[in-house]
């Protein structure tokens, strides 16, 4: 007798099993199918809507921080105009339409957001311009072309006298002159994944779409964001690739980040760690950018009177975070932590002192950092 292999043994066996299933019984309505297709696309036009305006309040909060904290960012500084771009190749192809025809989104840099207040806002740059050229430089198409043109405009920002933009909206096209003024130098990503999640790499702030709608104010979208700014400001990733006793995790590291403090994550953290590699960050890594991260919110004129209340709040979707010591402080040590420093600063506001953290000796973790903890379902 020949063997069977096992996919084929399984392809003799499941149209047998499927013999013995039970067949609806009742008159289901009929899905028509140009109608489906039409509810196909109105629900991804829901997600993207959804996203952009996820997005655009993301980079308004973000935007404030990274100018108003600038002195605390050292020689991570760059030029910077206060908008962001992004093309049809920035979507999946099953979207492209969507954003094309519903969105306005070209093959060329087309304006994803402009955060108030900001040196684009001033300038009349508005969220749908489609950008033709940077000081007569015309943007390729294609895969790269916002990576370039962000270069470009990186590059042109250096120079120290106005950038001109050609933008078109609608049939319009309209000259724009700006002046860039400088920032901390990290970009602001919006992952769209749904996990209440965010992490900085030393180069990148990444928050996800399910911590967006988490989320109660901006003040809360500031406390994060700033958070992480302060883990790439103070360059805790390269502080930890040179400290020897992280050298277990090696190469990729992996950073519940800001809000986690053991949230329950499910499979969702090894996933983006595995996709990106972020840092998990020491405890004390994690109280200092807590620390520093309220001083870049403070500077950027967000209340800080209720960030304390954020852990007491991420606290009650997960209750092991109140106990649970990992790579986070707990929830109760964050709260408290919290609290003094709002003291601190607004003593220092009160009195109109500079809005500097304290330096101190950095005090290193001397035991062996654990591994990522996943709190399991
Ligand atoms: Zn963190």
């Amino acid at each position: 007798m020949k063997l069977r292999s096992p996919a084929r043994l399984l392809a003799l066996l499941v149209p047998v099993a499927l013999t013995a299933c039970v067949a609806p019984q009742t008159r289901v309505p009929q899905v028509d199918d140009t109608r489906a297709q039409e509810e196909t696309r109105k629900q991804r036009e829901m997600v993207i809507n959804e996203y952009v305006q996820s997005y655009r309040r993301l980079q308004g909060v973000a935007s404030r921080i990274v100018v108003s904290g600038r002195e605390l960012c050292g020689d991570k500084v760059a030029p910077y105009y206060g908008f962001t771009a992004w093309t049809q190749e920035n979507f999946g192809k099953e979207w492209r339409d969507v954003v094309a025809a519903g969105f306005g989104i070209d093959t060329t840099p087309t304006v994803a957001s402009v955060a108030p207040g900001s040196v684009a806002y001033q300038a009349g740059m508005k969220e749908g311009d489609i950008v033709r050229s940077v000081n007569g430089w015309i943007p390729s198409i294609g895969k790269d072309t916002i990576a370039r043109f962000n270069e470009k405009i990186a590059a042109e920002g250096k120079l120290g006298v106005p950038v001109e933009f050609t933008v078109q909206r609608g049939t319009e096209e309209i000259k724009l002159s700006m002046m860039p003024e400088q920032a901390c130098d990290f970009s602001v990503d919006l992952s769209p994944d749904d996990v209440k999640n965010a992490y900085a790499d030393g180069s990148r702030i990444v928050i996800y779409k399910g911590m967006m709608e988490f989320f109660r104010s901006d003040e809360e979208v500031a406390l994060v964001v700033s958070h992480e700014l302060a883990h790439n400001a103070m360059k805790h990733i390269d502080a930890q690739q040179t400290n020897s006793t992280v050298g277990g995790i090696a190469g990729l590291l992996l950073d519940i980040a800001a809000a986690l403090g053991g949230v329950n994550t499910g499979g969702d953290f090894s996933r983006a760690g595995s996709a990106i590699g972020a840092g998990v960050y020491s405890v004390d890594f994690e109280k200092e950018a807590d620390y520093v991260g309220l001083y870049f919110m403070a500077l950027a004129n967000y209340d800080i009177s209720d960030a304390p209340n954020f852990w007491r709040r991420m606290a009650t979707t997960n209750s092991k975070a109140i106990t649970m010591k990992s790579t986070h402080p707990t929830t109760p040590e964050r709260f408290l932590g919290l609290e003094t420093a709002v003291g601190e600063i607004k003593q220092k506001i009160e009195h109109g002192e500079l809005l500097r953290p304290e330096l101190g000796e950095i005090q290193t973790s001397k035991t062996t950092p654990e591994q990522p903890q996943v709190i399991p379902h």
